[in-house]
């Protein structure tokens, strides 16, 4: 699978069911236009209603020049997989794509732990609001890694930097089953931390990470596969805490059982081993 750009949207491509009908109006006035969030919701539930794993998308109204010099790598990469778009429909299905979220900043990447700086996708500057508009990651990644790169320089001018020694107890290695884990965290955050969210689903993601990070205790992770597996497990759990705490849905977070619109124009923050709501 890849990533189909939402601009195939945007140019007239329309999203048809497994039965060849259009959905979207049935959800948004604007269709296939309608902010990502709600055209997700809307792919998500014809999908279920279905019973199937994907809708299509339909590019075959629009003149077959135009779509091959318009995407010219959709349509090739698609060709390879057998699909001539010009003539056929694309299988596709929502995806997780971007984490909206992450560690608090300042405008300057500054964290709130003196000396370290947080960056692109990581951190959280305050500057997407409940959906990430398309391509403003990797402006953000631009415009953030320089601005805390510069601010690091700033700061940093007369200190030293102290070392932090970890005392760890005993060595974990998880290596052999990284694949396994993967694959596990995964489907743990796509059916309990996805496109629709709600408190039995988010508890049962906090369980699994709960139970994973047990077995981890304060052992040292022995090599790169083990820290990241440990690091994903505590990033998982944080999400779907995160996502118990906010009893209300905005944007990408959609809790079916809170499925108004919080009042409060708040963000939910872990500080002190605690989560909770901050206005900004
Ligand atoms: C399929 C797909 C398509 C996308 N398309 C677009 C798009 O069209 N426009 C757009 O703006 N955004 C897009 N995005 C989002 C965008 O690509 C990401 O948000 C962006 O690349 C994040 O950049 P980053 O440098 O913050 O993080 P990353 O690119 O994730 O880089 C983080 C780096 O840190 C390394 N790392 C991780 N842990 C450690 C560690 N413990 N020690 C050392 N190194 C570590 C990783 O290996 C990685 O190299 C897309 C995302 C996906 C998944």
């Amino acid at each position: 699978a890849f990533l189909l750009s939402e601009s195939m949207r945007g140019e007239g491509g329309v999203l048809k069911n497994i039965h060849g009908k259009r959905f979207c109006h049935n959800y948004h006035k604007l269709a296939e236009l309608a902010p990502r969030d709600v055209v997700s919701r809307a792919i998500f539930s014809e999908m279920q209603k279905t019973d199937s794993e994907f809708v299509y998308l339909d590019l075959t109204g629009l003149e077959k020049d135009f779509v091959k010099n318009r995407f010219p790598k959709i349509y090739n990469t698609c060709l390879d997989f057998g699909l001539d778009i010009t003539k056929e429909y694309i299988p596709v299905s929502p995806a997780a794509h971007y984490y909206m979220g992450g560690v608090e900043t300042d405008l300057w990447g500054r964290t709130s732990i003196e000396g370290l700086y947080a960056a692109g996708e990581t951190a959280c500057t305050g500057v997407h609001g409940a959906n990430r508009l398309a391509s403003n990651s990797l402006l953000e990644g631009v415009v953030f890694g320089g601005r805390s790169a510069k601010a690091a320089i700033v700061d940093s001018k007369h200190k030293t930097l102290q070392k932090n020694n970890v005392d760890y107890k005993d060595e974990i290695d998880l290596s052999d089953k990284y694949e396994v884990y993967l694959q596990e965290i995964q489907e743990t955050m796509w059916e309990n931390v996805g496109v629709v969210r709600n408190f039995d689903g988010l508890a049962k993601a906090v369980s699994y990470f709960n139970e994973k990070l047990e077995m981890i205790s304060d052992k040292k992770p022995a090599n790169q596969k083990t820290g990241e597996i440990i690091n994903m497990f505590y990033v998982g759990k944080l999400m779907a805490l995160a996502a118990a705490s906010r009893e209300g849905s905005r944007g990408a977070h959609f809790r079916e059982d809170f499925p108004e619109k919080s009042k409060e124009d708040y963000h939910i923050i872990f500080k002190d081993g605690k989560f909770s709501p901050i206005n900004r």
